[in-house]
């Protein structure tokens, strides 16, 4: 159990006078009283139990997810999506957890570091950085994670009040919508990773259905609108023609009624010319931003220049290793930060003050995710100044149910998430829920996804797009 921290180790005496009170600080002034205890000595019990912490176990746990067949340039989602579970153990009893990106690649980087973190400190956690961001950006930020979380519990602190204290208590996210068959396809449901029961009509796994027309785009846009609130709609582009994704987004604004900001993002399938071509046609709209039209920064600017259109990327500025030839090529005008990307909470802090140097806005990227992740991009929306543009996710693509998290999905309202109120993270894994996500993640057989070949078991003639 944790002590509690004294007010202060060296209260005055209650004797102790005004005039007495200004000779001792004179005299501290100029150096006199040098007969101070040494620090270690008047710490607070409670700080000495920080300084004593020590990491005793890490332990990882792969998971699989379920996730509805949607679609996007590189093929097709399903049945499940990975994620890594990380939870570290401290001789305080405390448990630290986090969240980051799935596959076994991911899993064996993590558990090769997982040995040269016992007996460190979790506050320490920067010096993990070198040696975990050469494994990936995402091992290192599920450490850091798991270890700020740990110190949240430890103080008592929220997540966000350990990394500068929030600049907002809500955090918006758009509305991200994507192209899908149905969720009881029989491409799904013949898949032999699948390993769980689902079933077909009312109770498949999501009520969606097939999305493949702009029409049927437009009216799950304004279901989600209706049901979850949010203000921005982007378009997972990149699956139909340009032609008819455009007549996409104009469906969409009339069902909006012309006033709600539009996103298109074809995951850089796109020609110049074309992305000059279809921008054209989005002057008319009331666009929020132009996402990654086409492939590298240096496209990406021609693009810009050309077009005089806002843009923005999760592709070409992905990492801070970017930085310098995004200066040169001037690709964007709002980075999309992913901690898991970018190598940590704290570097995406970083990506801020930068974004500050550069004119530029952010937002945050989403891949597939649980709630200890989107807890995650909830404390970091409420503490990056600069992420002013509402943020992706896919929590919405996560049937109620299905997370990880002890009660129900994290709930969003008008577009909105509240920063969550308990100490680090403010959520906590659910033992029995984890147990059969990490058995469904054995018995599929997926380690990695690979969307490509999933697309083909939809359209054995698909190709990927490029227009
Ligand atoms: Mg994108």
């Amino acid at each position: 159990m944790l002590a509690t921290a004294s007010v202060h180790p060296n209260p005055l005496p209650m004797s102790f006078t005004r005039r007495q009170w200004l000779a001792t600080a004179a005299a501290a002034s100029t150096g006199l009283l040098s007969h101070r205890a040494p620090a270690a000595a008047v710490l607070p019990a409670a700080a000495r139990e920080h300084r004593s912490l020590k990491i005793t176990a890490v332990r990882i746990t792969p998971v699989a997810l379920p996730d509805p067949p949607i679609l996007y340039a590189g093929g097709a989602h399903g049945p499940y999506f990975l994620r890594n579970l990380v939870e570290i153990e401290t001789n305080a009893g405390l448990v630290g957890i986090s969240e980051t990106r799935g596959g076994e690649t991911l899993t064996r980087a993590l558990e090769a570091a997982a040995p040269s973190l016992v007996g460190q400190s979790p506050f320490a956690f920067r010096a993990f950085e070198a040696a975990l961001m050469k494994a990936s950006p995402a091992a290192y930020a599920g450490i850091e994670l798991a270890c700020l979380d740990l110190i949240g519990r430890l103080t008592g602190l929220r997540l966000c009040e350990l990394l500068g204290g929030p600049v907002r208590d809500r955090v918006e996210f758009c509305s991200y919508l994507f192209f899908r068959y149905a969720a009881d396809h029989p491409a799904v449901l013949d898949d032999p990773q699948l390993v769980d029961a689902r079933v077909r009509g009312e109770n498949a796994l999501d009520p969606w259905g097939e999305v493949l027309t702009p029409e049927a785009m437009a009216e799950m846009a304004w279901q989600f609108r209706q049901k979850w609130g949010f203000r921005f709609h982007k378009l997972k582009a990149g699956v139909l023609t340009p032609e008819a994704e455009i007549e996409t987004l104009q469906a969409m604004n009339a069902r909006f009624g012309g006033v709600e900001p539009l996103r298109i993002d074809p995951n850089a399938c796109w020609s110049v010319d074309t992305a000059v071509r279809v921008a054209d046609r989005l002057r008319d709209l009331p666009l929020d931003y132009y996402e990654d039209p086409v492939s590298g920064q240096e496209a990406m600017g021609e693009v810009r220049r050309r077009t005089g259109l806002k843009m923005s990327t999760n592709m070409c500025v992905t990492r801070m290793s970017h930085l310098p030839d995004a200066v040169r090529h001037q690709p964007v005008d709002i980075v999309l930060a992913d901690h898991h990307s970018f190598g940590g909470l704290t570097t995406c802090q970083a990506l801020g003050t930068f974004a500050d140097a550069m004119g530029w806005s952010l937002s945050q990227h989403s891949n597939n995710h649980a709630g200890v992740t989107m807890a995650a991009m909830i404390h970091l929306g409420a503490v990056v100044p600069q992420l002013t543009y509402a943020s992706d996710t896919h929590y919405v693509w996560l049937p109620e149910g299905h997370d990880l998290i002890v009660g129900p999905n994290l709930p969003i309202k008008d577009g909105h998430m509240r920063v969550p109120d308990g100490p680090g993270l403010g959520v906590d894994l659910d033992p029995a829920k984890v147990a059969v996500a990490h058995e469904r993640y054995l018995r599929s057989g997926m380690r990695r996804r690979i969307d490509a070949e999933k697309m083909l078991r939809f359209d054995p003639n698909w190709k990927r797009p490029r227009y």
